[in-house]
């Protein structure tokens, strides 16, 4: 085949300026709503990351509904985004929002348990336990960092070890410990944009590559590993799959070296309801759910084995519950839970994910055929229900491979792009979700854009 040329700079620069134009002609409303926003929040937004969008500033959303959602503009959007996976359900979807109406008009939070925690905790076990160690005791928080982090403590308190062990350009929410990476000379250092962590990286953790087999064994064979936290399939730098043997091999080294394995599946849920672990037969000690749950509702939840979760009880006193840097407030709120029971039991379904994967698959061939037909050398991986590409042509290994196929300026080419032809990418990477509401036009209306915008760049 003949060489393909990288992607010609002036290009892709003409062709941004080009999108940021359209974008603000076509956003006014959005673009006053921005500048209402800056006086007083910084860059003009809640948060700071919904400033990293690109273009002048971010879309405002008068509403979504299902894979949908219009703009202040009053223009309708397909949203493969989807809330980052928060609204992995649809926005709105309607067995929530009937049971979010009944639980708010009949107390929202009381820091006391209601009828809806039980169901709610045997429906997770029926997903998420498996083996002969299953995973079957749950708690409640209101974010998957939450969750992470109250393990992460867990893990220490019951091993007495000070360290956790995360792969290299892993995400896991805003977790002091996470936010480590291996510099040039394979040391654990702070992750570039680490804002004032709180204390060295390399007292708090211990980073390897993903699917580095050796470099495990090697880092859990030192004796100060409390916790092993992990994406059973890395989706925060692009997707990186396990490869064949990895996740075998994960749960014999941690078993033999008594470290806590703590599966986050707050992305991987996409795998299927019961996520990764169900669908590949994982068996690991705790279990980390978030985002989606709720159908958007704030909630998240933590799963551990009997055994693990004797441990940590024994470890507790009653009195010193409530400073022990576990809970919150809010926590297993009333809301949430009901949330989350009509969310699982009638939204995110057992029957629901065959369709969502379905239509992931088309996505992906859809960017594949594209690929093909103007020769890009980047390469499109599909993980359940959501898809990504990236610019490389052979998938990576792990994640310092794909944080350096990373193309900022192109990625941000292609979300405005996109964007200006009303479909949403998961911003930061090139994702795509399906939820239950997604349909095949939404699908193929991403491969129309994605094949303009690869014909732009290539011509
Ligand atoms: N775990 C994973 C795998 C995630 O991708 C994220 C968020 N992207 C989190 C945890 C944190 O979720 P939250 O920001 O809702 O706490």
């Amino acid at each position: 085949p003949e060489p393909v040329p990288p992607v010609n700079r002036d290009t892709l620069a003409a062709a941004l300026a080009d999108e940021r134009r359209r974008f603000v002609a076509d956003h006014p409303r959005c673009g006053e709503l921005a500048a209402a926003g800056r006086e007083h929040m910084p860059l003009g937004v809640p948060m700071s990351w919904m400033a990293k969008w690109p273009g002048a500033y971010p879309v405002h959303v008068a509403e979504a509904r299902g894979a949908r959602f219009v703009c202040a503009d009053g223009l309708e959007h397909t949203d493969l985004c989807l809330g980052d996976t928060g609204a992995m359900t649809g926005h709105s979807p309607a067995a929530t929002v009937a049971a979010i109406a009944r639980q708010a008009s009949r107390g929202i939070t009381a820091m006391l348990p209601t009828a809806d925690a039980a169901p709610v905790a045997a429906e997770l076990t029926r997903r998420f336990g498996r083996g002969p160690a299953p995973v079957t005791q749950w708690q409640f928080t209101l974010s998957a960092t939450d969750a992470n982090r109250h393990l992460i403590r867990y893990a220490r308190q019951v091993t007495g070890r000070p360290k956790v062990l995360v792969f290299d350009y892993c995400y896991h929410g805003s977790v002091d410990e996470t936010f480590a990476t291996l510099d040039p000379r394979g040391n654990v250092a702070a992750r570039r944009g680490n804002i004032g962590a709180p204390a060295p990286l390399r007292d708090t953790t211990v980073v390897v590559p993903f699917n580095d087999l050796p470099a495990l064994a090697a880092a859990l064979a030192v004796g100060d590993v409390a916790a092993v936290l992990a994406e059973p399939a890395m989706t925060n730098i692009g997707i990186v799959l396990p490869e064949e043997g990895f996740h075998a091999a994960l749960r014999d080294l941690t078993r033999r070296h008594g470290v806590v394995l703590i599966l986050d599946e707050t992305h991987t849920l996409c795998v299927g309801p019961g996520g990764a672990v169900r669908a590949w037969e994982l068996e690991p000690d705790a279990v980390v759910v978030g985002k989606t749950i709720g159908g958007g509702i704030p909630a998240a939840a933590l799963g551990m084995t009997a055994e693990l979760a004797a441990r940590v009880g024994a470890g507790i006193d009653l009195e010193d519950i409530d400073v022990g840097g576990i809970g919150g407030t809010l926590a297993g709120n009333a809301l949430s839970m009901a949330a989350v029971r009509a969310t699982l039991s009638e939204v995110l379904t057992d029957d629901a994910f065959g369709p969502m994967i379905a239509l992931a698959a088309r996505w992906t061939e859809g960017v594949r055929v594209v690929l093909d037909d103007v020769g890009l050398p980047w390469h499109v991986t599909q993980l359940g229900a959501r898809a990504e590409y990236a610019f490389s042509l052979a998938p990576p290994r792990h994640g310092a491979e794909a944080a350096a196929a990373d193309d900022f300026p192109l990625q941000q080419y292609l979300h405005l792009q996109a964007l200006n032809r009303r479909v949403l990418l998961t911003p930061f990477h090139n994702m795509a979700l399906m939820s239950p509401a997604t349909t095949a036009a939404d699908v193929d209306a991403h491969t129309v854009a994605f094949a303009e915008a690869a014909f732009t760049l290539t011509t």
